[in-house]
């Protein structure tokens, strides 16, 4: 029922990182398929809408023939069945992802043990890269950051990231 030549990758993407691309990259090498999953989270308030990273995302991937980039809400163990893929693809930065990395994997397995999850090591030179330290440089930097930007966010990300912090400005 599974397929464990289908990996799934699941996330915030909010937005999507180079760090993130680097795994979606390195995933597509290794699985004939791979299927991004955006996470949906009712209870958080994206700085981009699910529509909005869906559609960044597959303009970012484009490029790659077999990448599909869908949205999902509920487990993330769910999503994975649905897609029916065999393996949980996910990336790790620090000891400390590994520890909360570590309970959740144990977490999905009792859940579904026919899933394994696979890590790949952030490369070195994203290892630093989060969404969040984004969205800082962005918020403080505005239009001045759009140069440093390049060095976190796939070009497509940059002048959308900057509206948004320009639109919450002239809110207030
Ligand atoms: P979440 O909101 O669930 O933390 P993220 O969108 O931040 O999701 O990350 C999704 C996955 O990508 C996680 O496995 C996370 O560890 C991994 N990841 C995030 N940033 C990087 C990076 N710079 N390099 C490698 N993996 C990363």
């Amino acid at each position: 029922m599974f397929n464990p030549q289908h990996a799934v990758y699941v996330g915030s993407f909010d937005p999507l990182t180079l760090g993130h691309l680097d795994i979606i990259r390195r995933g597509a090498r290794i699985f004939p398929e791979l299927t991004v999953g955006i996470g949906i989270n009712p209870e958080k308030s994206p700085l981009f809408s699910s529509t909005e990273r869906l559609e960044l995302i597959r303009e970012v991937v484009a490029d790659l023939d077999n990448v599909e980039v869908e949205c999902f809400s509920g487990l993330a163990v769910d999503f994975v069945k649905q897609c029916q893929g065999g393996v949980m693809l996910r990336g790790v930065r620090t000891l400390s992802d590994i520890e909360s990395e570590f309970t959740m994997t144990l977490a999905n397995h009792t859940l579904e043990p026919e899933i394994e999850t696979v890590f790949l090591m952030a490369s070195e030179k994203y290892t630093h890269v989060s969404s969040s330290l984004i969205k800082q440089i962005a918020q403080i930097g505005r239009e001045a950051a759009a140069g440093k930007l390049e060095q976190f966010v796939p070009h497509p990300v940059i002048a959308p990231l900057i509206a948004k912090y320009r639109k919450t400005d002239s809110s207030q």
